[in-house]
């Protein structure tokens, strides 16, 4: 049953995400499954490796297409924890992916169904089916998390400083 496997699969891609967390970038964790495989992991490594396209879905697609010495990765399903935004969305329709699962939304950057749907599009030569909001609390929580504890950073960040700055001079 793939509709149960799909928890699974996607527990895999949140320890991914957390594993990015830990070096301080954003939680964003990718599986890759070929017929109950998995073929690759990966994770979000923008910030690390200071590339536009180092998405954990592109470095996910990457590694499959080292795996099977193949562009194409059609009998695969990639599971996600965010929803791809254009750049990896554009990919999975080349990389001619059979199905792809993620858990929270992205209302600012998600081309899986919130701001367009380009895996499912028609008017492509392929689509991609698309099945969402699996362990989406988590997935979302992870990411909401993140970034209060970055705000958090940065105004204690700015209030050191001007603590500093409003020293008197010597
Ligand atoms: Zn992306």
């Amino acid at each position: 049953m793939p509709e149960k496997n799909d928890h699974y699969y996607m527990q895999l891609a949140i320890q991914e995400a957390l594993k990015a967390q830990q070096i301080g970038e954003v939680p964003i964790g990718a599986v890759l499954v070929c017929q109950d495989e998995v073929v690759a992991t990966s994770f979000n490594l923008r910030e690390t490796l200071q590339t536009t396209a180092s998405h954990a879905e592109m470095l996910v697609i990457d590694k499959g297409n080292d795996h099977f010495n193949s562009w194409r990765l059609e009998h695969c399903t990639l599971y996600v924890t965010l929803e791809p935004c254009q750049m990896c969305a554009g990919a999975i329709v080349q990389a001619r992916l059979k199905r792809v699962v993620f858990g929270a939304f992205d209302q600012k950057a998600g081309c899986a169904g919130s701001l367009m749907n380009l895996l499912e599009d028609e008017r492509f030569n392929h689509q991609v089916e698309v099945r969402s909001g699996v362990e989406e609390a988590i997935c979302g929580q992870l990411l909401s998390d993140f970034f209060r504890s970055l705000r958090q950073k940065k105004k204690a960040l700015k209030e050191k400083n001007r603590d500093e700055q409003s020293q008197p001079a010597e």
